[in-house]
């Protein structure tokens, strides 16, 4: 039975086994929105489904996405009964580069990864795209396909508008373009970070990076991503990810074991991350607020 007063693992697998399809949308939002750990979040999720939720509270628990969650309030409505939530799964295609797109994503608690390949081999994460931003954006610039590949991360749900539909939105509200000019701009830069990054820094600070960025999106602890995937997001070979996840590893700032990666010390991670992590997360709420 789930145990209020406790908060170990056993009890989080009770309360996640108490969830039912849809709720896990709404701890995330929670965390987002006012600034509690995912823990807490669940317990109140639980706690006020059990209850039975009045009407003002159902509206804060509407799966959203920080950009859509921005919005005028009739605005976020409109978009809301034009798109549809699913469920997507970890390693689901959402677009590949060079290929039209038709549908654009705004994740509400799952992570997708935008990957740049070279000769059909090499490939590299450019950046992760989690409840804050939105997937599609080469539709306000009238380009219908693809510049990266995007491919499900952390599974999850997420809010889907078809790309036409989407477009006539987007031409008739101001305030929905001026957030994403904003956003635009939010990404123009994580993108040129990431490559400085990637020149720059080791490898130990770079997987750090990853990792709290993807837990930063999903609120998860703990992610399912081996070896080969790792590689492919530093733009490393996979010995050099060994080597680096050793070492985080001897830190005891996470676990690693057969693709099963947990975090240990988040306060640790943060300490030997580079700069990158903290200046992406500034731009973002600088940027984003100034609206
Ligand atoms: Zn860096």
């Amino acid at each position: 039975m789930y145990d209020p007063e406790r908060n170990d693992d056993i009890q989080m697998l009770f309360l996640l086994h108490s969830f039912a399809s849809g709720d896990h949308a709404y701890a995330p939002l929670l965390c987002s929105k006012y600034g509690l750990n995912y823990v807490h979040a669940c317990i109140l999720v639980v706690h006020l489904k059990n209850k039975g939720l009045p009407m003002s509270a159902a509206k804060l628990f509407t799966p959203t996405n920080l950009l859509l969650a921005s919005l005028p309030e009739k605005e976020y409505e409109n978009i809301l009964s034009l798109g549809k939530l699913v469920e997507l799964s970890s390693g689901d295609i959402l677009g590949q580069a060079g290929k039209n797109f038709h549908s654009i994503y705004f994740p509400v608690n799952c992570t997708i990864s935008l990957i740049s390949q070279l000769n059909g081999k090499t490939k590299m994460e450019i950046a992760i795209v989690g409840p804050e931003g939105m997937l599609g954006l080469n539709s306000l610039l009238d380009v219908k396909v693809s510049l990266l590949n995007s491919i499900v991360e952390v599974s999850g749900t997420a809010l889907t508008i078809d790309n036409k539909v989407f477009h006539k939105v987007h031409s008739k509200s101001t305030a929905l373009q001026k957030i994403l000019k904003n956003y635009i701009f939010v990404r123009l830069y994580q993108f040129s970070q990431t490559a400085t990054c990637n020149r720059f820094h080791v490898i130990n600070a770079r997987l750090a990076r990853w990792i709290l960025m993807a837990q930063d999106c999903a609120h998860f602890n703990e992610f399912y991503v081996t070896h080969e995937c790792l590689a492919n997001k530093l733009g490393v070979r996979r010995a050099g990810v060994t080597q680096a996840a050793g070492e985080l590893q001897k830190k005891k700032l996470i676990s690693y074991k057969k693709g099963h990666l947990r975090i240990l010390d988040r306060k640790g991670l943060e300490t030997i991350t580079c700069g990158c992590y903290q200046l992406n997360k500034n731009i973002y709420k600088d940027i984003m607020k100034a609206q």
